[in-house]
């Protein structure tokens, strides 16, 4: 039966045998915990910087079970994109009956394409990535000019195609990933610029690094900060870097909010989420019991 699987099949359920020992085609699915997206490749990318692999995973294998994954992850997103309900169009809706987009910076530390696809719905208004694309692969999405809202993705997006051999990044549609896809200019191979926050040691890729240059410019210029569904994770400590940057740049006290309670949420993980804030950013943070779904709908 194994040997009808495509070939995209085959190759990841090697790999989460070799690598996480959970066998994909057994029966107990519900029961097995698998490693997150940023675990499953992150280990990829390590090893790819590193030029090492695993007992019994072909080096070779290595961009293409990334390019794998990438498309896992952009196929469970899709399905999200067409919901004209979801709380992210409500917030772009919201947002553009606000009649402030021009001075609303959007930073996100996702690489999904939800808020980008909620933003586009927008009349008139572009979505600006703060980065040059060399040439969208279709009109769609378009690229920033005349009105836009900036949307600085510091962890990359699914639909940014970088090309390794011309350094240059395309733009895919959103609901497309970077699939075993070619540059239309060399015909190298494209890699999906996402870099899973885990082991963000250093930017790297230069038009990320642009990004978070244009996001911190931008940022300098707000007046209130505030946080929407982020736990501020001991992990990111690049992110807390920004956010000190621009909180020690602002003349006088800058408003921060926090914006990130869900029901079900423990007593004793409001309390250290409260903590993390309030420790790095100041007791002056106004940490609220608002959810971003109540944040979403009621501007
Ligand atoms: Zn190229």
């Amino acid at each position: 039966m194994s040997a009808e699987l495509p070939q995209v099949d085959r190759e990841l359920r090697d790999y989460f045998q070799v690598v996480f020992g959970i066998d994909v085609t057994g029966s107990d699915l519900d029961e097995t915990v698998f490693p997150t997206f940023e675990e499953a490749i992150g280990v990829l990318d390590l090893a790819a910087a590193r030029d090492e692999t695993f007992r019994e995973l072909e080096s070779s294998k290595i961009r293409l079970l990334r390019h794998y994954l990438v498309r896992l992850m952009t196929d469970v997103i899709k399905d999200k994109l067409d919901r004209p309900n979801s709380y992210h169009r409500q917030l772009a809706k919201n947002l553009a009956k606000s009649g402030e987009i021009s001075d609303v910076v959007v930073i996100s530390t996702n690489y999904d394409t939800l808020i980008d696809n909620s933003l586009s719905f927008i009349p008139g208004i572009d979505v600006d990535y703060g980065i040059e694309f060399a040439e969208p692969e279709r009109p769609e999405p378009r690229m920033a000019a005349g009105n836009s809202i900036k949307l600085y993705k510091l962890h990359g997006s699914l639909n940014w195609m970088y090309c390794p051999a011309c350094s240059t990044v395309n733009l895919a549609p959103f609901q497309m990933a970077a699939l075993p896809s070619s540059c239309s200019r060399c015909g190298s191979q494209y890699s999906t610029l996402i870099v899973p926050p885990t082991y963000f040691k250093n930017i790297s890729n230069v038009h990320l690094g642009m990004v978070w240059n244009q996001a911190e410019l931008a940022l300098r210029e707000v007046q209130h900060l505030i946080f929407c569904g982020y736990s501020f994770p001991e992990a990111d400590m690049h992110i807390k870097y920004l956010i000190k940057r621009i909180q020690t740049h602002y003349d006088g006290q800058l408003a921060i909010t926090v914006v990130n309670n869900y029901s079900g949420k423990t007593e004793e993980s409001i309390t250290d989420e409260k903590d993390r804030y309030q420790r790095f950013l100041g007791t002056n943070v106004n940490y609220t019991d608002i959810s971003f779904e109540e944040f979403a709908s009621d501007w």
